[in-house]
């Protein structure tokens, strides 16, 4: 018996998204008193695959030959390494790949699946897991009832906590059917910065910015904190920022520790792809602007004076 946890890798190293999946499958391998085996694939360093064993896994399967994006054949890379490991529970990371594998697999698996866990199992039996949903405006308890479970787990859900050992590496060759697509290549749209999806933080503007030439200091605060940067729908929709920074309930979903949101109402469809963030700081000149109700903390000011000085106070308390 073992919980097994799909990996995937950006640029040769394992993304985040994959490190909080293998801390939450080595919780739930110590809750059911077993071990955690992650699987993972394609062209990865050896030094990152081995550093899984920090998050809790005791071992990785690594199949070389699946190309990234590969989806068909990853779906049977997962089933057939449940099946050699014997595994009850499969943990995937609800990152890009995650969303179009965990469903396949859990088709193979003939296995309940439960997507956007945000909590480890209340209990396992059967398993049950807190997961979010109508956008976020509520939590529902699901039970998986097939020996198999597959659970997807929303990014920064879990706090990653790490020790000093290291994984042991076996290669699996997975009996596949040749592929059927080619990747080419793998570009993130953003350039190098941070993924949206992964980022802890998040600093985000709407169209109280006026216009695409002044999001200098937005960029600024992002690259000072190290955060990614997000927009509202509209400020994609007239091509201020690009579409893959748009998020809401139309765009892209994100839970990151820290929201910084700027010039932004806070409608509805905004706040249901951001209200998961742990914190939510609102800079708005509107004292009435929706945000300030979803805000944890919130600066009523205009976005051009308050923003500099922003800037100011994070560069000089990094230099600090
Ligand atoms: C079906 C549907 C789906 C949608 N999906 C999404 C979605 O996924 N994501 C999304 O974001 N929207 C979505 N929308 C649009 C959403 O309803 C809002 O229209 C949108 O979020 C508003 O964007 P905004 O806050 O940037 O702009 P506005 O509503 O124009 O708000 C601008 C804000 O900036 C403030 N402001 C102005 N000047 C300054 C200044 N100088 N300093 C500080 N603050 C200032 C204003 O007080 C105001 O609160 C959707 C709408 C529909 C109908």
């Amino acid at each position: 018996m073992s919980v097994l946890v799909f990996t995937d890798s950006l640029n040769k190293e394992i993304t985040k998204s994959s490190f909080e999946a293998v801390v939450y499958g080595a919780k739930v391998a110590s809750d059911i008193g077993t071990s955690c085996i992650a699987v993972s694939y394609g062209d990865v360093t050896e030094s990152s695959l081995s550093a899984l064993g920090k998050y809790g896994a005791l071992k990785v399967l690594h199949d070389t030959s699946i190309a990234s994006g590969d989806i068909q054949n990853l779906h049977l890379l997962v089933k057939q390494a449940c099946e050699k490991e014997s595994s009850k529970v499969v943990v995937f990371g609800l990152d890009f790949t995650g969303k179009s594998v965990a469903p396949m697999a859990a088709a193979a698996l003939k296995a309940g699946y439960i997507s956007g866990a945000i909590d480890y199992p209340s209990s396992y039996q059967p398993i049950t897991v807190k997961k979010n949903v109508f956008s976020g405006k509520a939590f529902a308890n699901v039970q998986i009832n097939t020996p198999v479970g597959v659970v997807a787990v929303l990014p920064n859900s879990v706090k990653i906590t790490t020790t000093d050992a290291s994984a042991s590496i076996e290669l699996f060759k997975a009996t596949l059917p040749g592929s059927k697509i080619k990747t080419l290549e793998t570009k993130l749209k953003g350039g190098e910065g941070v993924t949206l999806t992964e980022a802890e933080i998040v600093v985000s503007a709407g169209r109280g910015m006026k216009g695409p030439e002044n999001w200098g200091d937005v960029e600024e605060l992002a690259i000072l904190l190290g955060a990614a940067t997000a927009c509202s729908r509209p400020v994609a929709d007239i091509g201020w920022r690009p579409h893959h920074e748009h998020v809401g309930q139309t765009g892209v979903a994100i839970r990151p520790n820290l929201y910084i949101a700027i010039g932004i109402s806070g409608a509805i469809q905004h706040l249901a792809g951001v209200n998961g963030s742990k914190i939510i700081v609102v800079i708005n000149k509107d004292p009435e602007a929706p945000f300030f109700k979803a805000a944890d903390y919130g600066i009523v000011g205009d976005a051009f004076d308050v923003l500099p000085k922003l800037v100011e106070a994070v560069r000089k308390l990094k230099a600090a």
